[in-house]
């Protein structure tokens, strides 16, 4: 059996779960559509659906939420979130934000302009939209490894420098306003970027004098990654790693919601005066004021003490052995995982535990519901309901390249035999996989269909 970390902490404080019958189940599908986003939280047994804003909080993080100072303007809770910030990432301006794409969104507002291009590895979706909003195009420049689920590159979060350099030449920096990297690369599968990627791209956004900012949800993962797997860097403390990644940078946005194991915030950070004074502009019209930032006091300093958390080595271990070690039980039940396992989620490949349903079936969406039938577990389909659309062109419907299921593991919040239920599960439904049918839509909106669409059994 895989080595399981134990949990570096222990329980002090529950929250029931509880488990409805199967016949409450199928109830339960049937009137939600067969889409797991329409079922009542209190109706599934663990909820794998994301690693956002839904991780424990610690002791020390409770503690914190009862020494909030809500002052509206200057508040003690700020200054020591400021500190924090400023010791971890050493950025010399920084705003406080609801969460991630709050960020990116007073980012987008202030420096994307219509027509303009931003690169990076892989752009979140709300990074993606963000920038469309506003009338720019993302770029997605990972290294190609990324799209091969079985190959095991160690950092398969890298952006191909060759791919960016010609695409800086073809589209020329005037069409450019800044250049991103997502540490760890969340829309590829958790993957983390390595310290001389970051040094290359670094090197040649400010080649071209382009400002370079980090998407940083996922900081401290893709620091022990880099601890884990990177020549030079097993004797140096995570946070001695961020503090060099983030000297490489000109600026980030963060979704606190993540590594800073808080249940909502996000970041703006920068080095640059003249932005910075536009985006406390656009921070006070949408947010709030600068010291605050959409949040309340007890929130900045929760964030404070969680952005330290999020760096302990005992925990990290133990929550990056917590992927692999799921991954490796999914493998043992014969189901396929993307390799090598994320930093935050494992990605069953549906369309090798159930082969028998074609891409418009929606494999990764039936394997999500049986998962639920099965044992109340909800996971989220990242395949065709997600991504696959109609060419504009010839009217054929485009799939993606991989049919997953992903199950996203909550910060400091399920134990083994948790995962050890979910394997079980698995390897039921793996052991029937012949008799499970497909699906369709039988409604879908036009844009971010999977969180409203509702389906039928082929
Ligand atoms: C979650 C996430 C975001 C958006 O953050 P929200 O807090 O959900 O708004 C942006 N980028 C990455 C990489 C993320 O994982």
């Amino acid at each position: 059996m895989p080595h399981y970390p134990p949990e570096p902490f222990r329980i002090k404080m529950v929250e029931p779960i509880r488990q409805i019958s199967r016949e409450a189940r199928e109830a339960a599908l049937q009137a939600a559509g067969y889409n797991l986003f329409a079922i009542k939280a209190e109706d599934i047994f663990i909820d794998l659906l994301t690693d956002s804003g839904t991780g424990a909080m610690s002791q020390e993080q409770w503690a914190a939420i009862m020494r909030g100072d809500e002052s509206y303007a200057g508040a003690r809770s700020y200054y020591h979130l400021k500190a924090a910030v400023e010791d971890i990432f050493g950025f010399k301006y920084f705003v406080p934000a609801h969460q991630g794409r709050a960020a990116e969104n007073i980012l987008a507002a202030v420096l994307v302009k219509p027509g303009q291009y931003v690169p990076s590895n892989m752009h979140f979706d709300t990074t993606d939209a963000n920038i469309r909003a506003r009338g720019g195009r993302p770029v997605n420049l990972v290294i190609d490894e990324a799209f091969d689920p079985a190959n095991t590159h160690p950092f398969k979060g890298n952006l191909d420098i060759d791919k960016l350099k010609d695409f800086i030449e073809r589209t020329g920096v005037e069409k450019i306003p800044f250049g991103m990297i997502t540490v760890t690369n969340n829309s590829g599968g958790g993957q983390p970027v390595s310290m001389a990627n970051l040094k290359a791209v670094a090197e040649t956004y400010h080649a071209y004098n382009l400002p370079f900012f980090i998407d940083s949800a996922r900081y401290a993962e893709n620091a022990y990654f880099i601890k884990l797997r990177e020549p030079g860097y097993e004797g140096k403390s995570t946070l001695e790693i961020a503090r060099e990644m983030y000297a490489l940078a000109d600026g980030m946005t963060m979704s606190a919601k993540k590594d800073a194991i808080v249940n909502i915030g996000g970041l703006l950070c920068l080095n640059d005066e003249t932005i910075f004074k536009q985006v406390r502009n656009e921070l006070i019209l949408r947010e709030g004021f600068p010291t605050y930032g959409g949040l309340a006091g007890r929130d900045l300093e929760a964030m404070a003490v969680g952005l330290y958390e999020g760096l302990d080595e005992t925990y990290l271990a133990y929550r990056l052995n917590q992927c692999a070690y799921l991954s490796k039980r999914l493998n043992e039940a014969g189901a396929p995982t993307i390799q090598p396992p994320g930093g935050h989620a494992v990605y069953l490949d549906a369309a090798a535990v159930l082969p028998h349903i074609p891409p418009g079936q929606f494999p990764g969406q039936a394997l999500c519901v049986e998962l639920y039938r099965e044992g109340a577990i909800r996971g989220v389909e990242i395949g065709s309901v997600m991504f696959a659309y109609p060419d504009p062109d010839t009217g054929q419907t485009i799939h993606p390249r991989l049919e997953l299921l992903r199950l996203a593991i909550p910060r400091r919040t399920y134990t083994q035999s948790h995962l050890d239920y979910v394997a079980g599960c698995t390897a039921q439904i793996k052991s029937r996989a012949d008799q499970v049918r497909g699906y369709t839509f039988s409604y879908a909106p036009e844009l971010l269909r999977h969180f409203t669409a509702r389906f039928e059994p082929v």
